[in-house]
C-alpha cells in the first residue's frame, strides 16, 4: 500500500494554526514531541505552561490523524464496560479535568475551543436492547457516574425526536462534547503562544541514541532535533516506529472508524444532547451539524470510506432519530484509533532512557487529553504524575507490575 493511503482523510482547510516548516535552530530543548494530534499537542502545551522548551514534530498537519476525525465525545459513561475499571477511573478523572482544561486552553490560545456540557442519553430501541442497557446501567450506577434510568416516556420528554420504539434509556447529564478540529487548532496555537514550536511536514525517521539514551530524533529532511526527552505521540502509527530499537516497539494497532457529518438548521435539530444506542451515536454541534459515528473495524491502515459503512451508520441513526433522514449529508470521514491489547492508553517512560510515550488512547484520546498531558508534563518536569495515570504504565505488557517513574531524571541532569 502506498504510504499516503495509510493516512486518514485530511482537513487541511479546517486547521488554522501558525505552522512552521522548520524550527528556528538547535537551541537547547527540554522535549521533542513526535506527533501533532490532540495528545502530542496537549502534552506540549501543558509542558510549555510549566516553562519547558518544547517542539512538536508532525509529519503532515496538526490533526491529520484520528484527532481530526473524532466525534469529540467526553463521555466516560458510554465507555462503562465490565473488566475495565482501571480505564474507567482514568476516563472519569480526565472528564472531571475537562472544564478547567477547556477554559485554560481558550485563554492561552485566544481561540474558541467548542466545549459543550450537553449531556447524553443512551437509549434502547427494543426489549433485548433494554435488558442489556439495564445491566450496563447497574454497572454505571455502581461507579457513581451520576446516571438515572428513564422509561420510554421520560426519554422522549428529553429528546422528542426519538423513535417511538424507544424502550428506555440512561440519562447522563454530566457528559460533554468538544469539536476536535477546534481543539487541535487551539492546542497548536497555545503551544506557539506558550513559547513552543509546532513544525509541520516533519517526518521523524530516525532516533539519536547516545550511550544507550535517546537524545533526539532525525527527520526525513536530514535535520537532527536534540532534546532532554522525546515524547512519542504518534497515535495509530506508534507500533510502527523504525526509529526506535525493536525491543521498544509498542503493542499499538490501528482500528478504523468511519463517521458522517449531517447538517440541519436551528429549526431542524433531531437532538439536543448526545444520543447513543448500542450501535451508533449522534453528537449535535452548536452550529446545527450532527456527527454520526462510528464503525469499529480491524483493517490495518485502510482509511477508505465505504458504502457499507455509510449505510450502516445512516440506518442506525435513522432507527434512533428518524428526522436525520431530512438532513444534508455534508461529510464522510475515516480515521485510525490507536488500539492496545487492553483498550487502555500507554503513558510514561518506556524503552531507552529519555523516551516517554503518550499513545494507545483507542476510543478515548480526546476525553483523555487532560489526564495524559498532565501526566507527561509532570514527568517532563520531574514531578509525580497524577495517580490515576499510573495505571497506564507502558511496561504492563512486558510484565512490569509498577510504573517506571524513576526513569525521568531531574532537569538539571538533562543533556542539552
Ligand atoms: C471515528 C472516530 C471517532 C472517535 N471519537 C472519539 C470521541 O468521541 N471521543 C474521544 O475521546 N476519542 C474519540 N476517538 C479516538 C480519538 O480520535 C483518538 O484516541 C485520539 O485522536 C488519538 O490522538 P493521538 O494524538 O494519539 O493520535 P492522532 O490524532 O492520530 O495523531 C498522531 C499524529 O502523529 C503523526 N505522526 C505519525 N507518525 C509520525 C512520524 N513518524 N513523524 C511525525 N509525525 C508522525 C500523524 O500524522 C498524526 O497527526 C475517535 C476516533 C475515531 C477514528
Amino acid at each position: 500500500m502506498p504510504e499516503d493511503s495509510q493516512r486518514p482523510s485530511r482537513h487541511r482547510d479546517e486547521v488554522v494554526v501558525p505552522l512552521r516548516k522548520s524550527g528556528p535552530g538547535d537551541e537547547a530543548l527540554d522535549a521533542i514531541v513526535v506527533g501533532g494530534g490532540a495528545i502530542g499537542l496537549a502534552c506540549a502545551w501543558r509542558a510549555a505552561r510549566r516553562g519547558l522548551r518544547v517542539r512538536v514534530l508532525e509529519r503532515d498537519r496538526p490533526g491529520a490523524g484520528a484527532s481530526g476525525v473524532a466525534a469529540g465525545m467526553l463521555a466516560p459513561v458510554g465507555e462503562a464496560n465490565w473488566g475495565e475499571s482501571g480505564l474507567m477511573r482514568m476516563a472519569i478523572a480526565s472528564a472531571r479535568a475537562w472544564p478547567a482544561f477547556a477554559s485554560e486552553l481558550a485563554a492561552d490560545s485566544r481561540l474558541e475551543v467548542g466545549y459543550e456540557a450537553c449531556g447524553a442519553l443512551h437509549v434502547a430501541l427494543d426489549r433485548d436492547e433494554a435488558d442489556e442497557l439495564r445491566r450496563r446501567f447497574e454497572l454505571m450506577a455502581s461507579m457513581e457516574l451520576g446516571v438515572e434510568w428513564l422509561r420510554p416516556r421520560g426519554c422522549r420528554d428529553l429528546e422528542p425526536g426519538l423513535a417511538p420504539t424507544c424502550a428506555g434509556g440512561v440519562h447522563a447529564p454530566g457528559e460533554a462534547a468538544i469539536d476536535p478540529r477546534l481543539l487541535v487548532a487551539a492546542l497548536a496555537a497555545a503551544v506557539e503562544h506558550g513559547g513552543g514550536e509546532v513544525i509541520v511536514d516533519a517526518d521523524v525517521t530516525g532516533g539519536l541514541i547516545e550511550g544507550g539514551r535517546l537524545v533526539g530524533v532525525a527527520t526525513a529532511d536530514g535535520r537532527e532535533h536534540r532534546a532532554g526527552r522525546v515524547v512519542l505521540a504518534t497515535g495509530a502509527w506508534s507500533g510502527t516506529t523504525p526509529w526506535l530499537p525493536p525491543e521498544a516497539r509498542l503493542p499499538v494497532r490501528p482500528v478504523k472508524g468511519q463517521m458522517l457529518v449531517l447538517r440541519g438548521s436551528p429549526e431542524l435539530r433531531p437532538c439536543e444532547r448526545i444520543v447513543a444506542t448500542e450501535r451508533v451515536y449522534v453528537v449535535p454541534r452548536p452550529d446545527g451539524r450532527l456527527v454520526v459515528g462510528a464503525t469499529v473495524e480491524e483493517r490495518g491502515f485502510d482509511v477508505q470510506v465505504t458504502a457499507g459503512g455509510v449505510h450502516e451508520l445512516l440506518r442506525e441513526a435513522y432507527r434512533a432519530l428518524p428526522e436525520v433522514a431530512e438532513l444534508e449529508l455534508v461529510e464522510t470521514l475515516a480515521g485510525l484509533r490507536p488500539g492496545t491489547p487492553d483498550n487502555a492508553p500507554l503513558i510514561g517512560p518506556w524503552g531507552p532512557e529519555g523516551l516517554l510515550v503518550a499513545t494507545g488512547h483507542y476510543r478515548n484520546g480526546i476525553l483523555m487529553a487532560p489526564l495524559t498531558s498532565e501526566a507527561i508534563a509532570a514527568l517532563l518536569a520531574s514531578e509525580p504524575p497524577p495517580g490515576s495515570a499510573q495505571q497506564a504504565h507502558p511496561g504492563r505488557f512486558a510484565g512490569e507490575s509498577e510504573p517506571r517513574l524513576a526513569a525521568a531524571p531531574a532537569l538539571e541532569e538533562t543533556p542539552r
